[in-house]
Parts: C-alpha cells; structure tokens; sequence
C-alpha cells in the first residue's frame, strides 16, 4: 500500500518551520519526503493520493506520562479511580481509543492499575485488534510498603535492595517495558509528603541496577529536589514533576541529559487549579498544593530547556477534572507557562516522544514509521488547534489511517 500525501505543508518534528511540500508513505513507513520547489515531485504510479487541501501534515503526538487506566476520558467520567479488574480493562481499552483519536499516537506509560493491564493493550493494540496508540508499557507504580502518600499501588515486595531486585524481576515476567518507582511522596494525595524520600539510596541503586540488567526502564514520581538527585544518580530514564529540583538537581540533569527525560505533568496542575469539583468533592488541599507547583514549573522548565535537557509534555490525564482525551492542552501550557514557541512545543511533542519511546516516530523523515497527522490550519501558529479533534482531518498510524481523510484518489499504477 502507498499513499503520497500532496498540496499540503508540512511540520516534520524537528521544531523548524514548516514547509510545502509531499510525502509518500509505503507500508508502515514514510518512503520519501519532497520539499516543493527544489526537489522534484514524488512517484505517484500505484498510489492512493490524499490532497491536504493546504492543510498542515505533522508527526502523531507523544504523550509522556500517559495513564490510560486512569479510567475517565472526554467520552467517559468516571468517579471511581480504582475499578474493580473488568472495567478497568475495558475503561483502558476504550481510553487507548480515545487518546488516538485526539491525535496522539504513542503513549509513554507513567503507570497502570494492573499489573498486566498495559502489557495485554500494548499487543492488542500492536497486533491490530483495538485501535489504539503504540504503548511502552508499565505497571502498578510501586511504592515502598507502609508508605504513605501515592495511593496509586499496592504492591508489597518488601524492603531493601534484594526485594528490589525481586520486583524487577517480576515486572520483567510480566513483559512490560518499564518500572515506576515512587521516589517521593505527593503533597495532592498527602499534604507535606513530596517532601517526604520513600526509598534508600541502596534500594534504587539495586533496582536501576537490577532494571538495566533486564533491559527495562526506570521512570521515577519525584518531588523533591533528594528524590530528583537520588533518581539521577542512579540511571532513572524519565523523571517526572521535579518539582523542587534545586541547582544542583538542575545542574545533574544537564550533565545526565544524553540519557534522561524530563515530563513536569504539568496538564494536572492546571486542571486541578481550573477544576470546580461538585459540594461533595473536596479539593481544597490539592489546589493548595497546585499553587507553588506551578510558580516552581514556570522558572524550572525554562531554565531545563535552557540547559538542553529533554522536556516532554504529558500531564498526568485520566482524572476526571483531568480526563483522558484532553492531553493536547499540555502543549499549551508549555507555550503559555514554560515560553516555548508553538514550533518548540510540537517539537517536544513529536520529535523528543520518538525518542522516549525510542521507535523511529516523531519525525517526517524517510525511513521512520508513518504516525501522521493531518491538521486543519497551522498548529505552528496555535497549538490549541491540536484540542479539538474535529481539526484532525487524518490521523495515520503505521501507514493505516485510524481517521480517513476526506479527500482520497486512487492512482492507476
Ligand atoms: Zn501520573
């Protein structure tokens, strides 16, 4: 199967300006890439021609710390946060659906409620039985036994590093691609406890250890600026919030930024601070906590981004003030909080996702998989074009179209 993409302009992930030009896609990759004007026209014998009527063809997003068993989506609040095992499946296969058709072709998992869950969507998914976007993997977001703060797991391997070895292991059996370890507490589930450093510096240790021996990855809850150090000290790939990352935090993360990423979540922070929950639901605490997260996210994630570091958007969504569906808003927040130009923020959305999920994706480059979007007007411009689905005039995954275009014409060969 070919498809030559034509009239159309293109953003290739890069963060440089778009550009008009063609793309031919053949089977589940991008063949070839033809600037207008100065290369000459792709082959369109035996293709199916999709006229982009001007409108922009930019790489699928990435989203970054993606909770797909989080069960509430734009389709679907739900009130609970821990199903019983049946719908929590089915919440996450519907919200794999959902987050595809916003636009987002991969998800970085930051987490699960199962423990096989994400394992079982991820082959799914890959094997074209649920539509839904390439998935790494994880599982239930391990915090130490007895403590208090993340209420997110409830995985009891015991304490010190032979337990961590034993956890990984396990995770290893269960076939997902990386681990989620609690390094800190949270102040929105237990005011004072991001503060608070779950583990021992030999029991991280053990565990990356352990986890690069298996050839998994490591992704790290960090609030503290000791839980941002500890995590980078040992080899943490994405350390997520940072929140109190102090210099010398910042200073690590520059030196170590080759092999780490950076998501800050910052979509449930602004959601929290939005959020008009009903009389019953108290979040005063949360929005409390909310506050001074922010005011630290606007002066670290441009200092981050200053010193190279790889910062991704990806916010937390699946909550129901903060559903699954709406993760597009996170690239917003990085234009209107962190500074970024909307090219900027794209390019961390696409560009920076493939190589945290660390798949030739994310870039409009011959040879990388065929992950496409076909979006109505300039994103480049206005990222909040990317919020409304209904702007997505094609979504592409793997050189198949989850969204057909309008506009299809078959080539005779
Ligand atoms: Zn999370």
């Amino acid at each position: 199967m070919r498809h030559l993409f034509h009239n159309l302009w293109i953003f290739d992930g890069t963060g440089a300006p778009r550009f008009q030009g063609e793309v031919l896609v053949e089977g589940d990759r991008i063949a070839a890439v033809a600037r207008l004007g100065t290369d000459p026209a792709l082959p369109r014998d035996g293709a199916i021609l999709v006229d982009g009527g001007g409108d922009t063809l930019m790489p699928g997003l990435v989203e970054a710390h993606g909770h797909l068993t989080w069960p509430s989506s734009t389709e679907r609040i739900i009130h609970h946060f821990e199903l019983p095992p049946e719908e929590m499946m089915l919440a996450a296969a519907r919200n794999a659906r959902v987050v595809l058709d916003h636009g987002f072709t991969s998800v970085y998992s930051a987490g699960a409620l199962g423990e096989r869950v994400e394992v079982v969507l991820r082959d799914e998914i890959k094997g074209g039985h649920l539509p839904g976007p390439r998935l790494r993997a994880s599982t239930i977001e391990r915090s130490p036994p007895g403590a208090d703060g993340v209420e997110t797991g409830h995985v009891d391997h015991g304490r010190g590093p032979e337990a961590m070895r034993g956890f990984i292991d396990h995770c290893k059996g269960l076939g997902i691609d990386s681990v989620k370890l609690l390094l800190s507490g949270e102040d929105a589930l237990l005011p004072g406890s991001s503060q608070q450093i779950l583990y021992t510096d030999a029991e991280v240790q053990a565990a990356c250890q352990r986890a690069r021996e298996q050839g998994l990855w490591v992704n790290a809850h960090t609030q503290a600026s000791d839980a941002v150090k500890m995590g980078l000290r040992h080899g943490v790939r994405v350390l997520y919030h940072c929140t109190y990352a102090d210099d010398e935090a910042v200073d690590m993360a520059e030196a170590a930024k080759a092999d780490i990423f950076m998501a800050p979540a910052i979509g449930i922070i602004v959601a929290t601070l939005e959020a008009k929950p009903p009389p019953h639901i108290d979040m005063s605490s949360m929005k409390e906590s909310a506050k001074p997260v922010i005011e630290r996210a606007t002066r670290l994630i441009p200092e981050l981004k200053k010193r190279g570091v790889r910062v991704l958007p990806g916010g937390d969504y699946g909550f129901p003030f903060n559903p699954n569906g709406r993760n597009g808003r996170d690239l917003e927040h990085f234009v209107t909080l962190f500074g970024y130009s909307p090219a900027e923020a794209l390019a961390a959305a696409t560009g920076l996702g493939g190589q945290i999920m660390d798949m030739e994706l994310g870039l409009v480059r011959a040879g990388y998989l065929a992950d496409l979007l076909l979006v109505t007007g300039d994103p480049t411009q206005d990222v909040r074009l990317l919020q409304d689905k209904n702007n997505l005039a094609a979504i592409m995954l793997g050189g198949r179209f989850h969204k057909q275009p309008a506009a299809l014409r078959a080539v005779a060969a």
